[in-house]
């Protein structure tokens, strides 16, 4: 079946834009790789700012809720690995699960991956003790280790602060750059612990996480961390998902849009984390979402 529009991720920016695109009528088809649609959000301990959404709210409920408006709005949803798009000619061609989908218009929503940080550590511990999803594990450990200083890190280690007994914040600049919301308290917290300047250069033990190697990257000394119970969470940034958008022009790996979202290519739009923008979060991404599919249902009624 050709599709009027086929959209590529089901986070926030995904999910906009299906709801806003099956409005308008467009014969819609969803394609994500995870199970359940919430992207990014699945894994975080709680959802702040989004305007209308109860601060303090976990990921999960985040993500079950945009599951819910997904399966009313009518759009075809399908779990599956997008890993290849012809973007170019009037019948875009994308290939998921190794069946090929046609449609007139694209919208990709497939934002960011989250990096990986980078020491020697044995694959069974980090396989076991290395975290990006703060409320899953939190009560297999007495301590926890939050690597970055971003709003995302820092509303984690505050999560740990709240649920674990110690939290070692480790933090490559030599000042928090989390808002004042998260920094304050993060500052006047009796257990956690703030290693400026600091980066991890490796990790022992066999079953646990017995030390952790810290080294300090302007005195270059080193200190060790002693534990018996201990996982370590990251958020050290992330990298966009468009190694498979051969097509569509990218300034520093994320896709250039107009301010309609779309891309250099026609039919073809660009919506959330994976484009080149200011601000990343919940509302700018369900704002993209809005945009460009109002304008590609604009599209295909002006070629009827
Ligand atoms: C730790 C952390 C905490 C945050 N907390 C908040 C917060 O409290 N409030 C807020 O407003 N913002 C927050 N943000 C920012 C927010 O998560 C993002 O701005 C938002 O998720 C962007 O939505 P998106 O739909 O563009 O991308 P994503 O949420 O990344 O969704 C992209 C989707 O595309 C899918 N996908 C990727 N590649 C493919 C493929 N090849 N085929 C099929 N599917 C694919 C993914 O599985 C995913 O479901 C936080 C970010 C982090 C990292």
């Amino acid at each position: 079946m050709k599709y009027d529009l086929i959209i590529i991720g089901a986070g926030p920016a995904g999910v906009s834009s299906a709801l806003y695109a099956t409005s308008r009528g467009l014969k819609t088809l969803v394609l994500e790789k995870d199970e359940n649609p919430g992207g990014t959000l699945k894994k975080v301990s709680n959802i702040t700012h989004f305007t209308g959404f109860n601060t303090g709210e976990a990921g999960t409920v985040f993500s079950k809720t945009l599951n819910s408006q997904l399966e009313q709005c009518g759009a075809k949803v399908l779990q599956g690995k997008v890993t290849a798009a012809s973007l170019k000619g009037e019948e875009k061609e994308i290939i998921c699960n190794g069946e090929k989908f046609t449609s007139k218009t694209v919208i990709i929503a497939a934002g960011t991956s989250q990096n990986i940080p980078d020491f020697e550590i044995l694959e069974e511990l980090k396989n076991k003790h290395l975290l990006n999803d703060a409320r899953k594990y939190y009560k297999n450990y007495e301590n926890v280790i939050v690597i970055g200083g971003s709003d995302g890190a820092a509303k984690e280690a505050l999560f740990f602060s709240q649920n674990n007994k110690h939290v070692d914040l480790i933090i490559r600049e030599e000042k928090l750059a989390a808002v004042p919301e998260f920094s304050q308290p993060i500052l006047n917290a009796k257990n956690i612990s703030i290693h400026y300047n600091s980066v991890i250069s490796k990790v022992n033990g066999n079953e646990n996480i017995e030390e952790v190697l810290l080294e300090n990257t302007t005195t270059k000394e080193k200190e060790t961390l002693k534990f018996n119970n201990c996982g370590i969470f990251y958020y050290i940034g992330s990298s966009p998902n468009t190694e498979i958008f051969k097509e569509v022009e990218l300034n520093k790996g994320y896709i250039l849009v107009d301010e309609k979202m779309k891309t250099n290519i026609e039919g073809v739009y660009a919506v959330g984390d994976i484009r080149v923008k200011e601000v990343r979060q919940i509302s700018t991404a369900v704002s993209d979402g809005a945009i460009a599919a109002i304008d590609a249902a604009k599209y295909i009624n002006a070629k009827k």
